[in-house]
């Protein structure tokens, strides 16, 4: 039997002191980088320097023609959305369950997210998805949740079937892939952010990658007005004479940012191999514990780990809730265990269920959702609890101790009821 649980009295499980997490990684290569860009230069308007470098390497990295960078994730899609063609009245099906950013930006389009239940994988479920489909649909958002891959067979297929646009949000997942093929290429477009603890991380930051030349020029019209509409929009263009103005939005990303992110991008398939070694002992650990279940990753599919997600089984401890399960692993020093808390469904979120107060008169104004209308969405939300995934082989200790924690939670849950 183990020993007495922290929350009871107990020594904790986890000696190391925490926080366990930090990210990204900065080491003096990191530091010796951004310190360059500082004297290089703090202001890049057009496609030179570190923009330019850490456009092509995304380029070689995806396999993609281009990748224009933006200040942010949700810049990112929002430019994203301009450049699909999508404008008022439209409908775009979005995951019910992802970080609101991924459909929040259609607002400002007045365009309408159009929310789909997600599957046990806890990506958007391709068997839910033509029943959302109706004449204003145009597109099909897909997000790679917490680094999974989402089934994109399936869902290309419906895409080209109806003749929608397919696009991806790809902030959890960069680097990951089905078949070798990465995620962010499989449709029209893809928009990534390179926020603080993102895979691949500027600190801020965002991309959008396409092979569409004109879906290129819509992207630098809506973002990088003047310099780089004028260096990169062919004369001739129908968007070329727009190019002083653009759309009236400038959405830069930083030099400094920019430095930090070309630096990672480097490293990004190391850090994605560490984590893939951590992730597999973690899952085949905690995979046997009672009261948690793992959705295990097909083959051919290879994850990101932006988050290990873990389902909370009430009824194989007693109905013990996951409140308490989660302050017992706290209380053991697995402070890095972590519950989704703004990543909740969509249609939960007040903007969603009444917008009209931000944005009056917008299309959407007249839908509205009962609770239980996604139930997967909302049982996902309310029993997940998740685990970054280190990528230092010397993070393996701590990942044991952390499995040493949860199977002591585990075992003396009666003890908690
Ligand atoms: C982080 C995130 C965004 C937004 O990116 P920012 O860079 O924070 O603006 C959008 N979608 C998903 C899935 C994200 O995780």
């Amino acid at each position: 039997m183990t020993s007495p649980l922290a929350l009871l009295g107990g020594n904790p499980e986890v000696d190391v002191p925490g926080p366990h997490f930090a990210w990204p990684p900065v080491d003096d290569t990191t530091r010796a980088a951004v310190a360059a860009q500082l004297d290089a230069a703090v202001s890049i308007p057009g496609r030179s320097g570190v923009v330019a470098a850490l456009e092509d390497g995304l380029q070689a990295y995806f396999g993609v023609r281009h990748a224009v960078t933006v200040s942010s994730g949700t810049a990112a899609l929002h430019a994203l959305y301009s450049a699909a063609g999508i404008g008022a009245g439209d409908e775009v099906i979005v995951p019910a369950w992802t970080f609101h950013a991924t459909a929040s930006p259609l607002f400002h389009l007045r365009a309408v997210p159009v929310p789909c239940d997600i599957g046990p994988d806890g990506n958007i479920d391709p068997a839910r998805v033509e029943e959302m489909i109706t004449p204003q649909t145009r597109a099909l958002m897909v997000t790679h949740m917490w680094g999974r891959p989402a089934d994109m067979a399936d869902l290309a297929a419906i895409a080209k079937a109806h003749g929608l646009a397919l696009l991806e949000d790809g902030s959890h997942a960069h680097g990951a892939s089905i078949h070798g093929q990465k995620v962010g290429t499989f449709g029209l477009g893809s928009a990534f952010s390179l926020n603080g603890p993102k895979p691949l991380s500027g600190g801020e930051g965002g991309f959008v990658l396409t092979d569409d030349d004109d879906t290129y020029y819509r992207v630098l019209t809506f973002a990088h007005y003047n310099k780089r509409c004028k260096s990169e929009i062919p004369e001739g263009h129908p968007l070329a004479r727009y190019a002083v103005t653009g759309s009236g939005l400038k959405l830069r990303i930083h030099p400094l940012a920019a430095a930090l992110a070309f630096n990672q991008l480097g490293r990004l398939d190391s850090y994605l191999l560490g984590r893939a070694e951590i992730a597999r002992y973690l899952t085949e650990h905690l995979a046997r514990v009672p009261g948690l279940g793992i959705v295990p990753v097909p083959d051919g599919v290879v994850t990101s780990w932006y988050g290990l997600t873990l389902t909370y089984r009430p009824e194989e401890l007693g109905g013990l809730t996951l409140d308490r399960f989660h302050q017992a692993l706290i209380a053991e020093g697995a402070t890095g265990f972590d519950r989704p808390g703004s990543t909740r469904p969509l249609h939960e979120l007040l903007l969603y269920q009444y917008p009209e107060l931000l944005f009056p008169g917008h299309p959407y104004r007249h839908r509205r959702f009962p609770a239980g209308c996604f139930p997967v969405s909302e049982h996902a939300y309310r029993h997940t609890i998740k685990l970054p995934v280190w990528h230092r082989e010397q993070d393996l200790a701590l990942a044991e101790q952390y499995v040493r924690a949860v199977v002591k939670v585990s075992e003396r849950h009666k003890e908690l009821l």
